[in-house]
């Protein structure tokens, strides 16, 4: 029948458009983003449905989103050839809401005086199509489902009620209208008839959306006149959406410049995709180069998050622990909310699992570099080596891989960097142990007494310059069944069981030479050192200072002080 009815929202649906309708929420353009999203879903399902149902009529020649501007009228339309809704379909899905956790999400509302809290809850929901009553004081929908002849007309102000009727015509599709509220600063609610500010809006939330998003623009002609072109305004190039095989180098470095704003090319690409209970696409991106900001406590991350080719959030930090914060990209998930929140992204079970797999694919990938290609892994440990051995601390499930991709410097070769199994590789006969210095600079430590006996051995030393090296070495303690020994700690033992037995008759007879000596020089130092004591680790130095074992290092003792402690 055609009769029109008018009908009340669902109390749930009512409560939440009464947020909407006195905005709650302070970024008012992203309703264009959620319409949009729709249209997309829209056109998705369409192409989907006459995949699977051939006898469907229905024209799937120029699927599209259109964005349609009456100045004079102060409307704005959103329009999709997509796969539309039926009259029980408009009723059930616009006038309810059948989201799990609304009761609950309006009780906290209610509850919240902070707007900011309030925000936040909002935004964990996602208001989807109510978002349209932020910017426009009325809404009319016309749709007509794929394969139904009859439309339906949809129209409400936001308030308790809304109307239906059924129309003869309607093309295939949905149109969204907006009757749109005056512009006012401040209220964020800009001019949505400027086309400016719809372009913008667009490429900032939409541009990777698979479907064109036309617009018809004006632009001056001939004398007076003015002719209209209709123009895409998005890209469409979800990228991270194909298949490898079918982007070229290009492409992706193209892509690349546009989500990092770097100017050269990245040293490496990661592109991924999720199947099962949570999908998800990544096309990820190691740079270059630094970025500038890559210590500083308030420098971006890099990974944006889509949901279904909308763009979501920027340094996404839920998808990339802080030791590979120089990673660039885009991860796509499917499954999740559009307007989910950072707070509930960290604690999102399956948003953890995918950042694990990045964080993985991330690592075998820098492998494959160390292996294969030794040129770029310089670059990339050069840059970015300090940053990645954060991991080393705080990222106990892939300190195995971050062990193997480490390299540092050492005394086999001043120009040559080593990995640790190249170390343990050279290790001599008889040696048990890692050895390693810390310093500030690798002249420094080299020319410091500590090195001597080390040099007298030919054992090999590792230098370690890096603040953060302190930390992590302590942190991992082994590699490959081998203590990593500082060379200025404790009592360095480098001698086998002969020359130990040797060694020790000679200090038996030294420290009884030296006796009186060493005693006086305790009790004058007493204020200074714990102990005064013959040593093996000199070979031309006469003296030097070192720490218990247990001592914290000299390196360490500065950064503490530095610190404040
Ligand atoms: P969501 O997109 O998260 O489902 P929305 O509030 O944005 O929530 O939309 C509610 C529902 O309305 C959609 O799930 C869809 O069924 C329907 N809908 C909205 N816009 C369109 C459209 N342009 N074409 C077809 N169906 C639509
Ligand atoms: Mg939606």
């Amino acid at each position: 029948s055609n009769r029109a009815e008018t009908l009340e929202f669902q109390a749930e649906a009512r409560q939440l458009l009464q947020l909407m309708v006195h905005s709650i929420y302070s970024n008012k353009d992203v309703f264009l983003r959620e319409l949009i999203s729709n249209a997309s879903d829209a056109l998705d399902k369409l192409r989907l449905a006459s995949m699977v149902d051939k006898e469907l009529e229905v024209d799937t020649s120029d699927l599209h989103v259109e964005i349609e501007v009456d100045r004079a009228a102060r409307t704005l339309t959103v329009r999709d050839n997509g796969v539309g809704m039926s009259r029980d379909e408009v009723v059930q899905v616009i006038g309810t809401i059948a989201k799990s956790g609304t009761a609950e999400l309006l009780r906290k509302l209610r509850e919240s005086s902070d707007s900011g809290a309030r925000q936040e809850l909002i935004g964990q929901f996602g208001v989807g199509f109510y978002a349209a009553f932020m910017v426009a004081d009325r809404v009319e929908l016309v749709t007509r489902r794929a394969g139904e002849s009859g439309g339906t007309r949809w129209e409400s102000a936001g308030e308790g009620t809304y109307s239906v009727e059924s129309v003869d015509e309607a093309p295939q599709g949905t149109s969204v209208t907006l009757h749109l509220k005056p512009a006012d600063d401040e209220d964020n609610l800009h001019d949505y008839t400027a086309e400016w500010t719809i372009r913008e809006i667009v490429k900032r939330y939409s541009d990777f959306i698979a479907w064109p998003i036309r617009m018809t623009v004006e632009r001056p002609g001939e004398g007076d006149e003015t002719s209209t072109e209709t123009q895409t305004l998005n890209s469409m190039k979800a990228l991270w959406a194909r298949p490898r095989d079918e982007v070229d180098e290009a492409e992706y470095n193209e892509f690349y410049k546009h989500v990092s704003r770097d100017w050269a090319d990245p040293l490496d690409i990661v592109h991924m995709r999720g199947e099962g209970t949570f999908e998800y696409e990544a096309l990820l991106f190691i740079p270059s180069h630094a970025p500038l900001d890559l210590f500083s406590p308030q420098g971006r991350r890099g990974v944006q998050l889509y949901v279904k080719r909308v763009f979501i959030m920027d340094d996404c930090e839920a998808l990339m622990p802080n030791y590979l914060r120089f990673v660039k990209g885009v991860v796509d998930a499917h499954d999740l909310s559009l307007n989910i929140s950072r707070e509930i992204l960290q604690q999102d079970r399956q948003i953890q699992v995918v950042r694990r797999r990045l964080v993985k694919k991330i690592l075998a990938t820098v492998k494959d570099m160390k292996a294969n290609h030794a040129e770029r892994y310089r670059t990339f440990w050069t840059e970015f080596g300090a940053v990645v051995k954060e991991g080393l601390i705080d990222d106990t499930e892939n300190q195995g891989t971050l062990l193997e991709i480490l390299s540092v410097a050492s005394t086999n070769d001043p120009a040559e960097p080593t990995d640790l199994a190249g170390y343990v590789g050279r290790m001599k006969d008889g040696q048990a142990d890692i050895y390693y210095a810390t310093g500030d600079s690798r002249a420094m430590i080299e020319n410091s007494p500590h090195m001597e006996a080390f040099h007298a051995k030919g054992y090999e030393v590792l230098l370690l310059t890096d603040q953060v090296d302190e930390v992590w070495i302590e942190r991992v303690g082994q590699y490959d069944g081998r203590t990593l020994r500082s060379i200025a700690k404790g009592d360095v033992d480098l001698d086998t069981e002969e020359e130990k037995k040797e060694a020790e008759a000679e200090r038996e007879q030294q420290r009884k030479e030296f006796a009186d000596l060493l005693t006086w020089m305790g009790v004058t130092l007493a204020d200074s050192v714990k102990e005064v004591r013959l040593s093996s680790r000199l070979t031309t130095s006469p003296a030097c200072v070192v720490g218990d074992a247990h001592d914290i290092t000299p390196t360490l003792e500065k950064m503490y002080r530095a610190m404040g402690h």
